[in-house]
């Protein structure tokens, strides 16, 4: 991956929670290949210990296994954090529902104490929210300036109520402290190093494609979502993380694609001889999801350039190469 080095040269000492998940492993990998060592801190609950094996031994590197709803430290010697983060959070509707609680927890508590650690070092903090806090939405494209369209006590509210709570902790922390933090909403991000179990749609398609299996498509399969390959994302929240934008800064990638077509364009690039089978669609999922980027491209000169045909691809590579069992 290239790193935009030139935004994030500054940092030496970078901690990442949820460091060792899809995300936070490539924000690991990033941050240390541009200089700055790497506090990765997880509770592995969704995360993998392979994610960052390939970072374990390497000079700067630094595993902390860490629940972040406790208030946690990290090694200050040599230097202290200026830059937190804060990625720790189960993020697939699979796993979110499997742990409701924790998930709220890690939103509110979590980013409590994460916010915390950046404020004792004076650290930039840059808080990992979602396109969830859009809910089901009545606008679109989705631009900053949307306040969302959120069920707050159906099965989804634990994911997406506690990035809002998030975002509103963030953003007091600014009023109250005058700390410099950030706020980042992610839109649905794929690639290498995602569980071909954890029910996103990209990985499970992936999975059962090159598998021979039937794909699975929600509804009817016309709801859309904009994807961005994992390099894309990367590099937006690292142009956040060298900024001083408190934000919300929408990162993601305008280019919509319904579900069949998605499944389909994965057909075809594995090659595989699989069809369609449609099932029930969860509640309260989305009937759209598309970005305004607007704003990251004017503040943070931002914006993706990997294709969904060129990220499938290489992201199909990967699996091929992985037996991916999670
Ligand atoms: P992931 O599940 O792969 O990674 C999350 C990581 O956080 C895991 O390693 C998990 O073990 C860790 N974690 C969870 N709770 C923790 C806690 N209390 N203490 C310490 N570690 C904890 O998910 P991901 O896709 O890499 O998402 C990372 C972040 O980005 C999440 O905050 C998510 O909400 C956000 N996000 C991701 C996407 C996306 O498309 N991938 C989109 C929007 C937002």
């Amino acid at each position: 991956m290239d790193v935009p080095t030139a935004a994030i040269s500054r940092f030496r000492h970078s901690v990442v929670t949820g460091g060792a998940g899809f995300l936070g492993s490539h924000l690991c990998t990033a941050l240390l290949e541009s200089g700055s060592q790497v506090t990765c801190v997880d509770d592995f609950c969704t995360g993998r210990r392979e994610n960052v094996a390939h970072l374990t031994g390497r000079p700067g590197f630094t595993l902390l296994e860490a629940d972040i709803c406790h208030p946690f430290e990290v090694d200050t010697a040599s230097p202290p954090p200026d830059l937190v983060l804060n990625f720790a959070s189960p993020a697939s509707p699979a796993d979110y529902l499997r742990m409701p609680l924790h998930t709220l927890e890690t939103g509110s508590s979590g980013t409590r104490n994460a916010l915390a650690l950046a404020r004792r070092h004076g650290a930039r903090f840059v808080h990992a929210s979602t396109s969830e806090a859009y809910g089901d939405p009545q606008e679109h494209p989705q631009s900053e300036r949307y306040w969302g369209h959120v069920n707050p006590v159906g099965p989804r509210s634990v994911y997406d109520e506690a990035k809002r709570f998030g975002e509103a902790l963030t953003a007091a922390e600014a009023r109250t402290h005058g700390s410099n933090v950030g706020i980042v909403r992610l839109f649905n991000t794929y690639g290498p190093r995602m569980r071909g179990y954890d029910g996103r749609a990209v990985p499970t398609f992936v999975r059962q494609a090159l598998a021979g299996e039937e794909l699975t498509v929600t509804g009817d399969g016309r709801q859309t979502r904009s994807l961005a390959y994992v390099d894309d994302t990367v590099h937006g929240v690292l142009a956040m993380a060298g900024s001083e934008l408190l934000g919300p800064v929408n990162i993601g990638n305008p280019d919509e694609i319904t579900m069949q077509e998605l499944a389909e364009l994965v057909i075809e690039l594995t090659g595989s001889s699989s069809g369609l089978r449609f099932v029930e669609r969860p509640s309260d999922d989305p009937a759209v999801r598309c970005p305004d980027i607007t704003l990251a491209r004017g503040k943070l000169q931002w914006e993706p350039c990997v294709a969904a045909r060129e990220g499938l691809e290489r992201t199909i590579g990967w699996f091929r190469r992985h037996h991916t069992s999670g």
